[in-house]
């Protein structure tokens, strides 16, 4: 029977863990597979990592618990929820059953069909307000001009992945992670099915505008250099221009002599490229900022404590437990 493990990142989120495991365990027990649920604690301060001992407790075999030493955010918990992962199919969801369960049979029969890559996208998006709507959308136009992976608009983290697509987002190390972006980066057969989002079940989303913003910034600066790159194009038509202004001053001096008056278009002139050259540097910034995380190579995420069946040896083991140091290189 092949085995299907379920990614589950949460955050402070004691109000819907019972709730989840209500209606996810008895989908799961239906269905022809074994599963495994693994259960991504992303650094809760409330009482998260206490229920999900109890959870364990009560179904050994088929929940894994992994608690972070801090909240590093969902795209690291999930990272985590792969590297743990063993199933031959791997479906990460929410916590708080936005991603409706009952779609699970449906995308894991779309996986035998051959299908690598499942997506659930979201047919009408009427559960969230004008402003983040009209946002994401806007996001989904715009990542879609400027990069070369298709990210299916309007789809979550919540979708199914092959063992080999999977393998591949592994290999993917890098410390700014826009998973929807990884996710569909390895190629391989994908389709999309549609489904309704429900509201939130229980507790609050830990998903504010600013935190939305810096995710879109994520997400182009990490598929697209294209914003990097415009400013040679547009530093080059202003030149052309500049040009042919120059020339036309140069001719209007000699024919109609000096005239000073020029205050205004000096003005404009000054401000308009002032506000251009800082944007270009912000621009940079954001690469370099980028790159500064990446080349600083620190681990994604930090292991606090791992609830489940033993893991290979820490270096078979992208997921390393405290006081399991893997042996450096030059130690012989
Ligand atoms: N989450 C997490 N770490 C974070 C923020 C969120 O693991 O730093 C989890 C959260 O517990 C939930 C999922 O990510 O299971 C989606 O979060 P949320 O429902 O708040 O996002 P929204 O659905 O509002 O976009
Ligand atoms: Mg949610």
């Amino acid at each position: 029977m092949s085995l299907i493990s379920i990614i589950v990142p949460m955050f402070n989120e004691e109000a819907a863990i019972a709730d989840f495991f209500a209606e996810v365990q008895p989908i799961m027990a239906a269905l022809d597979v074994d599963y495994e649920i693994i259960c991504i604690n992303d650094g809760s301060k409330d009482a998260t990592a206490g229920q999900l001992a109890g959870v364990y407790h009560d179904h050994p075999k088929t929940v894994r618990v992994l608690n972070l030493s801090r909240n590093f955010g969902k795209e690291a918990a999930l990272t985590a929820g792969l590297d743990l992962a063993r199933g031959d199919a791997v479906i990460p969801m929410d916590v708080d059953l936005q991603d409706p369960p009952e779609l699970i049979p449906t995308l894991i029969a779309k996986w035998r069909e051959g299908f690598d890559v499942v997506h659930a996208v979201r047919t009408s998006r009427a559960s969230d307000q004008w402003l983040k709507r009209t946002s994401a959308r806007w996001f989904y136009w715009l990542i879609g001009q400027l990069t070369d992976v298709e990210i299916p608009a309007n789809a979550g983290d919540f979708r199914l992945m092959d063992r080999k697509v999977v393998d591949v987002i592994c290999q993917m190390r890098e410390r700014d992670r826009f998973m929807k972006g990884l996710f569909v980066w390895p190629g391989f057969r994908q389709v999309s099915i549609g489904y309704q989002r429900r509201e939130r079940a229980k507790g609050n989303t830990k998903f504010g505008y600013w935190r939305l913003w810096n995710f879109a910034l994520s997400g182009i600066t990490g598929f697209s250099t294209i914003p990097l790159r415009a400013w040679t194009y547009c530093g080059f038509i202003i030149s052309m221009a500049s040009f042919f202004f120059a020339a036309y001053l140069i001719v209007r001096t000699l024919v109609f002599g000096v005239d000073v008056p020029g205050y205004a278009s000096l003005m404009v002139t000054l401000l308009f490229f002032s506000g251009l050259q800082i944007t270009g540097i912000g621009i940079l910034g954001e690469y370099i900022g980028r790159i500064h995380g990446e080349v600083k190579r620190r681990p994604i995420y930090v292991v606090d404590s791992y609830l489940g069946p033993q893991l290979p040896a820490a270096e078979n083991s992208a997921v390393i437990l405290p006081g399991a140091a893997r042996p450096r290189p030059h130690d012989g």
